[in-house]
């Protein structure tokens, strides 16, 4: 939560200025089937998403998209890219935020027609660059290199705005390789005090994209760059708020839910430790207070190497004990100790 940057707002969501990272996504399926639209901007608000983002590629999303504002729990950002036209409309049609692909969204005065539109509107416009789609002009003037580019690509659309009196503005320069992209923000923050949205872009397949996409993004909030995530996989967007909000968790940027500290497993576990975890993680997903709950696989180590967890079960031969803080309240039998945990849990 960079305290540096400008303060903009997506609908009622703050960014920048210390306001609380938020988390964001994309739909992923047609904008023109408006119920399961609706459907997975439900789904992922449920597991925390602040801000969703939906693809406007012709009329017919135009349409939609009317609708879709209507019934939305959350801000909306309109994505276009190629025909400026499309921008304006989506303007008119309601959408929070329109995040434009300086790229290919054309000439200076597309531009500044957009910026005069969301002005109007008084919502923000989010410059966003892909290292993918940087004009050739650019990536010569910076002698090919993609993170010169990037940075030199997301100013020089800023400039434009800012020309035309357009302030409310954030600003994202992803590539898919995970390097670039931190030299790329990294850079940008030094030239820039608009908010930054981070992402890994095109990161890939579930896990090796949620590597790339923890290391890119947690390294660059580690040095306070960024005020809003996504995480972009090719997996449900449900997968990726929760990736995203584990991040954050992760760095203690986001205090919510329980943290759940488990050990890895060896020859000592005498339980199905995987089995148990997961079974919390279940029964657990949907509380919104935060507490650092441990699982431990053996007594031995378990409550000792977990001190630092609110509450905690440490498995043994047959049972296991419940402990606070790291001190063992209680010996349990092992079917009790799930029930007991989620007891002394509801209780805190
Ligand atoms: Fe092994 Fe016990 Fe440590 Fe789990 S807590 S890894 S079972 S020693």
């Amino acid at each position: 939560m960079a305290s540096y940057t400008k303060r903009i707002y997506v609908g009622n969501v703050p960014i920048g200025k210390g306001a609380p990272i938020s988390v964001q996504t994309m739909i992923k399926v047609k904008t023109t089937n408006i119920d399961a639209v609706l459907n997975q901007i439900k789904e992922v608000v449920e597991v925390g998403c602040d801000i969703i983002r939906i693809s406007i590629p012709d009329k017919d999303s135009l349409k939609a998209l009317k609708k879709i504002k209507n019934k939305s729990p959350i801000p909306i950002i309109a994505d276009i890219h190629f025909d400026y036209r499309l921008a304006i409309k989506a303007i008119l049609s309601g959408a929070d935020c329109i995040r434009i692909n300086p790229g290919n969204i054309g000439s200076k005065e597309r531009i500044v027609k957009i910026a005069k539109a969301a002005k109007k509107a008084n919502i923000p416009i989010r410059v966003g660059v892909n290292a993918g789609s940087i004009k050739e002009e650019i990536l010569n003037k910076c002698k090919g290199s993609i993170v010169d580019s990037l940075v030199k690509s997301a100013l020089e659309t800023v400039k434009v705005l800012e020309e035309y009196d357009f302030y409310q503005i954030k600003i994202s320069a992803k590539a898919s390789n995970v390097i670039e992209t931190v030299l790329a923000y990294r850079k940008l923050s030094k030239y820039t005090d608009y908010p930054l949205h981070l992402g890994v872009t095109e990161s890939g397949p579930q896990e090796p994209g949620i590597v790339k996409s923890s290391i890119a993004v947690g390294s660059l909030l580690l040095d306070d760059i960024g005020d809003t995530i996504r995480i972009s996989l090719t997996a449900s967007p449900v997968k990726e708020i929760i990736v995203g909000r584990n991040i954050l968790k992760s760095l203690g940027l986001l205090k919510e839910g329980i943290e759940i500290i488990s050990c890895p497993i060896c020859a000592r576990c005498d339980i199905d430790l995987l089995k148990l975890v997961k079974e919390f993680e279940e029964k657990t997903k949907n509380i919104k207070k935060y507490l650092k709950v441990a699982i431990m696989g053996c007594v031995v180590n378990g409550p000792g190497e977990a001190k630092q967890a609110d509450i905690g079960i440490a498995a043994g031969k047959g049972g296991g004990v419940l402990f606070k803080k790291g001190e063992i309240i209680k010996k349990l039998p092992e079917e009790d100790l799930l029930d007991s945990l989620m007891f002394e849990i509801e209780k805190f």
